[in-house]
Parts: C-alpha cells; sequence; structure tokens
C-alpha cells in the first residue's frame, strides 16, 4: 500500500494527497502534519517507513467537502485519490490479498470549484494564465462554474492591472515565463506553446479552425493553451465545460490599476471585504449571476459609448417605469442560479437538484421572456436579449415530467424520478412498495402466531431484514421447531430471520436495487439532453444575468435619485450635485445628510487645486467623481442631480502616503512610484485625483515635489485632474498655470467652534483651519494654545518674505518655532522679576500664580 501511495503523491506534485480509504480520506508524512494543523484534527501515527513511524490523519468521506473548502482557503491545492474499483473486484483480479487499485481522480484547486458549498454565490472565480509569444501578452481566464472563458490581449506594462481587475482565485503561468513571481502555479513550458495551443482549443471545440471565434494572436493561443491544460491537468481528462472564448483587448476598458482599484475601492475594501465598497453600496441585484456580472461590468468600464448608451437605454426603460422594474425583479428572484447548476452538470458533479434546477430556472426564463416580448418601448438590448429567454421548451418539457418537484442533491437514495416517467421503474417501485406492505403484513402475523407484541421487522446493512425480539421472550423462538432461525444475540435483544421474510426480502432489495439502477441511468440520459443544449442554456443564463444588472440599477437609482449620465466625446466632466454613494450610505446610518457638490471640468478648467481643512471632505470629493465616472462608463445612473462625462481611457487615484507595508515597500517610496506611473501614463482624456501627494516627506521636499506635479500635470499630461492638498503655497500656481483654478472646501468658526460645511466653492481657502480641527479631536488647551502662537509667528513670517513665491528656503518654519519660544520665555522672565512678593496680599499672590502659570503653558 505504501509503494502505491507513493507514486500516487509523486504524481500529485505539489498537491496534498487525500488517499481513500473505505469511510476515510487518509493524509500521510508532510501531508498529514500540514492538514491536521490547518484543520485541527488529530495527528496520529501508523506503521513505519524508513524506521520511522508514520504521521497520519483523516477526514470522513461525508463530510469531505468542509475540510476540502478549509484547506482550499488557506490557499493550498488537494489532490483526490479514488477506489477504482471495488474490494471484490479486487480480489477476483488478484486474490484475497490483492490491494485496490487507486487513482488520482480530481485535483482541487481554488480556480478550478464548481461546488455550491466551496463558491461565493455572488462572485466569479476566475482561473486565469498568462501567456507570451513575440512581444506580447494574453490573460486567459475561465470561470467553470459556469464556463465563461475570455482572453485578453494586452501588454507586459498592463499584465498586472488586468489581474487586479479579475482578481482571480489562481493565476498560472510557465515556470519559463517573466511573470512567474505572479503565479500561483507554475506549469512545463510546453503548455504555453503558441501552437500546442491552437491545437488544443481546436480539439476541445471540434473545429477545423479558430477563426469563428475572432482573431488569435500568438499571445492569446499560447495563454488559452496553457489555461486549458491546466484545467485538463486538475480535471484528470474530463475537461469542464468552456463556452468558446471571447477575445477582447484591454482598451476596450477603462483602465484602472491596481493603486486606483485599491484606492477607490471599487469592488473590495482595502481589508478586503465586499462590504463598505462602491460595488457593494450600488448592488440590488436580486440573482447570484447579476450580482457576478455587475461585478464584472464596474470592474471593467466600458470604452465604446455606444454600448455604454445601449446598456443605460434599458437602465432607463426600467427606471421610468417602475411596475415593470418590480414584476421583472420579482420573476427574477424566484430562479435558480442555472449557469452554475450547469457548470456542475458539465463537471461531471450535477445532482439530481441541478436538473431540477434547470427547469425551473428555463422556464421562468420563458415566462419573464415572454410577458418582456410584449412591452412596448422595447430598447434595443432588451430586443436582443429576450429571444435568448427561450426556445428550451422541449428540455424543460422533458425535465417536468422525468424529475419530481423537488430532486434531492444526493442522488444515491434515488427517488427524483418522477411517478409516470418510466413504466418499468413504477413497476420495480410498485414491487418494492408491495414487498414492504408483505413485510408489515409478515410481522403482524409473527406477533399473532409468537404472542410477542415487542416482536419487530428491522433492516440494516449486515443481517438486511430480520426479525427483533426482546432478549426475555427470545426463548420459545429458539427452539428448533419455532420457524425461525438465530442470526444474533445482543445484550438486549435476539435476532432471527424466517424462510417466508427471507423470500419477501429478496424480492424488496432486487426491487430497490433495480429501480436504483433506473434511476441512475435515467439521471444519466438527462443530463446528457441538458448539456447537449449546453450553449444555450449559457446565452439564456447570461441573458437573466444582463436583465438583473439593468433592472438592479434601476432601482438603486431610483432609491437614490441618482441621474442617467450623458456621454460626450469631448474631454469635459460636469458634474451638478454629486455625491459619494459609499459616504452618503454611511452617513445616513447615523441620521447625517450628505452634502452635494458640484464639479466642472472643461477645456479651460482642466486641473482644480483643492484646498479646505482637513476632514473637510476633499478626500470624498475626490472619490465621489472618479466613482461616477467609474459607474457612467460600467453603464450605470450615477449619483448626481446632472451629469455630462467625457470618456475616460484611464483612471488614476492617489492618496499621499497611504500606509502600505503590505507591500514592503516605504510609503513616500510607494507614493513617488505611483505618482511616477500617472506622469508617465496618463492622456489627455484620462482622469487622476491627486490627494495630499508629497505629504509623505519633510515640508520642502513634499511641498516641492507636490509642485512639480501640478505643473507636469498641467503642462504635459494635459488630463483632467482633482488634485486636494494642504500646502497653501501651491495656490500660487494659479499665476502661471491657465487651466488651473483654485478651489476649497468651506469651513467657518462658529463661537469659537469649527463648523465644516462639506460644500465645495470657488477660490482658495483663507486659512487651514488644522489648530481648530485639532481641538475637535481634543486636544489639551495648553498644546493648543502653544500651536496658536507658532503659527502666528509663521504666519507674520510669511507675510514679511511673501510667502513661497519669494522662495521655498525662506519658509521660517523652525526659526519662527524657535522665536515663539523664546519670546514666551522672555515673558515670563519679565512678569516673574516686576513681582514684588512682600508688597503682594495672598489674592493678589494667587492671581500672580494663575497668570504666570499660564504663560508657561505657552511657552
Ligand atoms: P483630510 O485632509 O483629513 O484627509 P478631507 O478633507 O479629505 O480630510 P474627508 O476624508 O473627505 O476629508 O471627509 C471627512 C469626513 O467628512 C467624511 O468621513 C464624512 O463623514 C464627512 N464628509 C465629507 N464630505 C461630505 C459631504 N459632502 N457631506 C457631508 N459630509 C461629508
Amino acid at each position: 500500500m505504501m509503494a502505491q501511495y507513493l507514486a500516487l503523491k509523486a504524481e500529485a506534485e505539489d498537491c496534498l494527497l487525500f488517499y481513500r480509504m473505505g469511510d476515510f480520506f487518509e493524509l500521510f508524512f508532510e501531508d498529514a502534519k500540514i492538514a491536521s494543523a490547518a484543520l485541527d484534527i488529530a495527528l496520529t501515527a501508523r506503521g513505519e517507513h524508513a524506521g520511522e513511524r508514520i504521521p497520519m490523519c483523516g477526514v470522513p468521506v461525508h463530510a469531505m467537502e468542509g475540510y476540502l473548502a478549509r484547506l482550499i482557503k488557506a490557499g493550498h491545492r488537494v489532490a483526490i485519490a479514488n477506489q477504482t474499483e471495488t474490494p471484490e473486484e479486487a480480489k477476483k483480479r488478484g486474490g484475497s490479498k490483492a490491494l485496490v487499485a487507486r487513482a488520482i481522480v480530481r485535483v482541487v484547486t481554488a480556480g478550478t470549484l464548481t461546488e455550491e458549498t466551496l463558491l461565493d454565490s455572488r462572485a466569479a472565480n476566475w482561473c486565469a494564465a498568462i501567456g507570451e509569444a513575440g512581444g506580447q501578452v494574453a490573460i486567459a481566464c475561465a470561470d467553470i462554474s459556469t464556463g465563461i472563458f475570455q482572453i485578453i490581449e494586452t501588454d507586459a506594462s498592463r499584465a498586472d492591472a488586468e489581474l487586479a481587475r479579475l482578481s482571480p482565485a489562481e493565476i498560472i503561468a510557465s515556470e519559463a515565463s517573466d511573470f512567474a513571481q505572479l503565479a500561483t502555479a507554475l506549469r512545463p513550458r510546453v503548455d504555453f506553446d503558441s501552437a500546442q495551443g491552437e491545437a488544443r482549443l481546436k480539439r476541445l471545440f471540434q473545429v477545423a479552425t479558430l477563426d469563428g471565434f475572432g482573431q488569435f494572436s500568438r499571445a492569446a493561443l499560447a495563454a488559452a493553451g496553457g489555461l486549458v491544460a491546466y484545467l485538463d491537468h486538475t480535471a484528470k481528462g474530463s475537461l469542464p465545460f468552456l463556452r468558446p472564448p471571447r477575445v477582447t483587448r484591454t482598451e476596450a476598458a477603462m483602465a484602472i490599476d491596481a493603486a486606483t482599484r485599491e484606492s477607490l475601492e471599487l469592488c473590495q475594501t482595502a481589508s478586503g471585504a465586499r462590504k463598505g465598497s462602491l460595488l457593494d453600496a450600488v448592488d440590488r441585484t436580486v440573482t447570484g449571476a447579476g450580482a457576478r456580472l455587475l461585478g464584472q461590468d464596474i470592474a471593467a468600464p466600458l470604452m465604446d459609448r455606444a454600448a455604454i448608451d445601449a446598456r443605460l437605454d434599458l437602465v432607463q426603460r426600467f427606471h421610468d417605469d417602475g411596475g415593470l422594474r418590480d414584476m421583472v425583479r420579482g420573476n427574477l428572484r424566484a430562479l435558480p442560479d442555472i449557469g452554475r447548476a450547469l457548470g456542475r452538470l458539465a463537471a461531471g458533479r450535477g445532482s439530481p437538484r441541478d436538473l431540477g434546477q434547470l427547469r425551473d430556472g428555463l422556464d421562468g426564463a420563458w415566462r419573464l421572456g415572454e410577458r418582456l416580448g410584449r412591452i412596448g418601448d422595447s430598447p434595443a438590448l432588451l430586443g436582443e436579449l429576450v429571444p435568448q429567454l427561450g426556445g428550451h421548451g422541449a428540455l424543460i418539457d422533458l425535465l417536468s415530467r422525468a424529475l419530481v418537484p423537488e430532486p434531492p442533491i444526493d442522488a444515491d437514495k434515488g427517488g427524483y424520478i418522477a411517478e409516470g416517467y418510466d413504466a418499468a421503474l413504477d413497476d420495480l417501485r410498485d414491487a418494492g412498495a408491495g414487498g414492504r406492505r408483505a413485510i408489515a403484513a409478515l410481522e403482524a402475523d409473527y406477533r399473532q402466531r409468537t404472542g410477542i407484541s415487542g416482536l419487530k421487522i428491522k433492516h440494516n446493512g449486515v443481517l438486511g431484514y430480520h426479525i427483533e425480539v426482546a432478549a426475555k421472550s427470545a426463548d420459545p423462538l429458539m427452539a428448533a421447531d419455532s420457524g425461525f432461525t438465530h442470526r444474533q444475540t445482543l445484550a438486549g435483544a435476539v435476532r432471527f430471520n424466517a424462510p417466508d421474510l427471507h423470500e419477501v426480502a429478496i424480492k424488496v432489495t432486487q426491487a430497490g436495487a433495480h429501480a436504483l439502477a433506473a434511476e441512475a441511468a435515467h439521471l444519466e440520459d438527462l443530463t446528457a439532453q441538458a448539456l447537449a443544449n449546453r450553449e444555450q442554456i449559457a446565452a439564456t443564463a447570461d441573458a437573466l444575468a444582463r436583465i438583473d444588472v439593468s433592472s438592479a440599477l434601476a432601482e438603486r437609482a431610483a432609491e437614490g435619485g441618482w441621474a442617467r449620465p450623458s456621454l460626450v466625446d469631448h474631454a469635459c466632466f460636469e458634474v451638478e450635485g454629486g455625491r459619494h454613494p459609499v459616504v452618503e450610505d454611511a452617513l445616513a446610518r447615523s441620521g447625517a445628510r450628505f452634502v452635494a457638490n458640484d464639479c466642472a471640468l472643461s477645456e479651460s478648467s482642466r486641473l482644480w487645486l483643492v484646498t479646505g481643512p482637513n476632514m473637510g471632505g476633499k478626500s470624498t470629493f475626490l472619490r465621489q467623481n472618479a466613482l461616477i465616472a467609474v459607474l457612467a462608463q460600467a453603464g450605470s445612473y450615477v449619483p448626481a442631480a446632472r451629469a455630462t462625462l467625457g470618456l475616460v481611457d484611464r483612471l488614476f487615484s492617489r492618496v499621499g502616503a497611504s500606509d502600505n507595508l503590505a507591500r514592503g515597500r516605504s510609503t513616500f517610496m510607494v507614493e513617488m512610484v505611483e505618482t511616477a506611473a500617472i506622469l508617465a501614463q496618463a492622456t489627455p482624456r484620462s482622469f487622476v485625483i491627486l490627494d495630499e501627494v508629497g505629504r509623505g516627506t519633510s515640508t520642502y521636499d513634499g511641498l516641492a515635489i507636490a509642485w512639480a506635479v501640478v505643473e507636469a500635470i498641467h503642462e504635459d499630461n494635459r488630463c483632467r485632474c482633482l488634485f486636494a492638498t494642504h500646502y497653501h503655497e501651491l495656490t500660487r500656481l494659479a499665476e502661471r498655470c491657465d487651466a488651473l483654478t483654485l478651489h476649497h472646501v468651506r469651513a467657518r468658526e462658529y463661537k469659537g467652534d469649527l463648523v465644516l460645511l462639506h460644500e465645495v466653492a470657488e477660490g482658495p481657502a483663507d486659512r487651514s483651519f488644522g489648530i481648530a480641527v485639532a481641538r475637535l479631536a481634543g486636544m489639551p488647551p495648553a498644546a493648543l494654545k502653544r500651536a496658536k502662537a507658532v503659527l502666528d509667528k509663521l504666519e507674520a513670517g510669511r507675510a514679511k518674505t511673501g510667502g513661497l513665491a519669494a522662495g521655498l528656503d525662506d519658509l521660517p518654519l523652525f526659526a519662527a518655532a524657535a522665536e515663539a519660544e523664546e519670546e514666551a520665555i522672555d515673558t515670563l522672565r519679565t512678569e516673574l522679576a516686576a513681582i514684588d512678593v512682600d508688597a503682594l496680599s495672598p489674592r493678589e499672590a494667587l492671581d500672580a500664580l494663575y497668570r504666570l502659570k499660564g504663560l508657561a503653558a505657552e511657552a
């Protein structure tokens, strides 16, 4: 057995090996140590190998999914070695000592899951492969839970951003690849050969040429080939269902790099949660497939105005007609996830319930299609979607006749094929039921004959049907002429058999076994018939998802009073009454109101410099506008009263000195690397938000860098940009940059308290209110007073030198601080010297002491 185990382990490579032994999957050696720690299960030892006890642990077969889920989540991959013959077959083959044959039947990895319990129903599960050829790069990705297969043609510099968009569960690369460090699994170089890839795709889709699917670069063929080879490897030859690949180019979507995604929290927050992200704030979908599609839409806003408008037309139709929207959402809510059910069936892991889901889902889709086909003013996109909802009449009819209303997940016990579908099966069931009735009659008969009222006929796996009586009443049945044969004596009971029971039992058991086999054959046949239509079923699933997304966006828009954006070709950005959907939601929960703000970028004012107090709302304002651009190009209404937006080709968002320890670089270094990337990549069609860039270093060079960045963006990139800064000195740039305008978030001091108005107004902020914010934050009065004194000095110094315009070196920060301290100490000394202690009354002495303490605090 160890030899067999070691051979399988060698084949499993770096996966944990689940080795089937009876009702358990066992793990040995290092695997056992890793799994027992990860799963918190007992580590035992057994036998000996090379003079050492063999560490071992095991999980019961029936509870395997839960354990698998935990191992996969912890980043492991698991090879499943099953028994490929029964012990009886093994004995027949090799005698009583023969070892049962085993083989790896599947490799379970994060990117190749289909099990409902292991997947998030509202997120796609991508497995991605990177291919390179002739200086080009492509990423092939598949969600095998639904069969969606895409290839993105990109280049080396943007591969990272594409991967960030997809956020795959697994990334595969050739072991010889430049991208090896991005991969979670490395595969042999030959798997990524473009010629082999082409051959593999042709074989997979059984076509002589790939032309029907679009144009493939060599890199695309390499990536797709590498991916298919990997899926083939994990499925051990029974390749899951993949739909023909859709090829897109990176440029088809708004480019959003990893740092920008992170900073804007598009689909997840900085901590990785969905809650708190833009997606979460927007998502009103009622189906898993809708939620998955919305996630993809928001991750990849479109660049094609016609396509965006087509989406918006449909959203508008649902927005303007609340009754229609409610009808559609009500219908969708009741539908099962047919895409995932199909994925499981295609992967050979389908259950009767999956077929039931197809039946109900396709039937519901057809009904919805009928209703949508009758509405007036149908937008073009809906006209394309509605025909996809029907066409499954024959399959629905078949499944309706064949299956019981609620088929079980577990096929082993049968009972899922409906009565009346197969006369032979019905007969077998009748025989079984008749037999069970006969057994009940026998039980009554035996009771009467023996006079033992507690006599029972029972069934178990070892004895089959048998008679059981309490030990104390067993004696009469033990007699040789009783007609009963003794089988087993337990602590409190004795078990018997009888010839007439044996006869009936055989009939029942045989009928049951035959019925089960008949049902299994039907399951196989029904699955095959469903899979014969898989392309059309997948298209129906897609159409339902798009209808869900459109009606959900309409619902969100109606709920929040959002507006349909109008997209134009010139580089403007006009938003009236814009809001930040996530912050607005958060404020609403605490009963506070969000202050809407306008933004108007144009040729003559394409760079806004925003100043104002901390906590005033600068970051919120910047982000809300970036999010509005994302939503609009994803085909959604936007949180604003009105919006006219020129298409954005690349979106950048950077926050100064954000903590980025996870990436292992100093925060300031990260900030500069990212800012450099913007200056290198932003085009006149791009939209950039920069929040307090330069904050991460000392005042002078931070200010100098911020200054240079603003100039470069204004002169060279010429993109639309919102730049928030606390360096007031930058406002002087307005004099030399003609497309730069000054704005500030308003605040007021009222009776010594700071009131943040969260309103964006024209012109620079008159002062920074930092000290007022510090007071809000509860800083001790003495420290506040001291800060105020230093500030006054600084401001006096700035007035004298003319501030920044006179040269950065003139900013008298430290000199002023020292000077203010000096002065306070002088005052203290003078006051002390002036006191004539002997002339003071006790009351005057007390007053003097208070005054001196106050002065000391200032010093
Ligand atoms: P800092 O300079 O300290 O980073 P900031 O000016 O960037 O501050 P934000 O982080 O944008 O300020 O906003 C601070 C808080 O103010 C938000 O968390 C929110 O509660 C509130 N706020 C921001 N904008 C608005 C708004 N338009 N209406 C109402 N409240 C707002």
